[in-house]
């Protein structure tokens, strides 16, 4: 008989919590819905902008790259000296590397100097082939661009 009554007390306790599962407690639920609605709507908006921000900042030092047309400061090697990549004209004073084309420092208006990719000889970035081996520096068309940025060509004005 207690062994019964104490069965029957469990199988009661059982179905209490299976109650609590089945039947919902919808005043509880409506009480938790503004966290549903941040689960739901907050959450992904978080989440969506996070990955803006993420893809912005993955994005970023692309268009930045892509958009640096100016001079570069040149890297400065181990004994303090200034590194210029070679066939790219450069300003010894300013220590500034610049696009290809280019003839005269911006900043002090100096004439640029470029060192030879082949045989490493410095010369004018406003002459193009290497008094010492000969190799030509393609710059004629990075010039002309450079140049119609800067101002109208003197064709163009005439047309216009
Ligand atoms: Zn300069
Ligand atoms: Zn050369």
């Amino acid at each position: 008989m207690s062994i019964t009554d104490a069965l029957s007390q469990v199988w009661d306790t059982i179905l209490d919590i299976t109650s609590l599962f089945v039947l919902p407690d919808w005043g509880a639920l409506i009480g938790l819905l503004p966290i549903f609605i941040l689960l739901g709507v907050v959450g992904p908006l978080v989440t969506f902008t996070m990955l803006g921000i993420m893809g912005y900042q993955i994005a970023k030092p692309r268009t930045s790259v892509k958009f640096v047309e100016g001079p570069r400061v040149a890297a400065i090697a181990a004994d303090g000296q200034p590194v210029f990549p070679p066939g790219l004209p450069f300003c010894r004073r300013d220590s500034l590397v610049y696009t290809s084309g280019t003839t005269r420092c911006d900043t002090c208006g100096d004439e640029l100097a470029v060192t030879c990719p082949m045989c490493q000889l410095g010369r004018s970035a406003g002459i193009d082939t290497c008094s010492n081996c000969g190799l030509v520096l393609k710059v004629k068309s990075r010039a002309v661009a450079v140049r119609s940025k800067v101002g109208p060509k003197p064709g163009g004005a005439a047309a216009a």
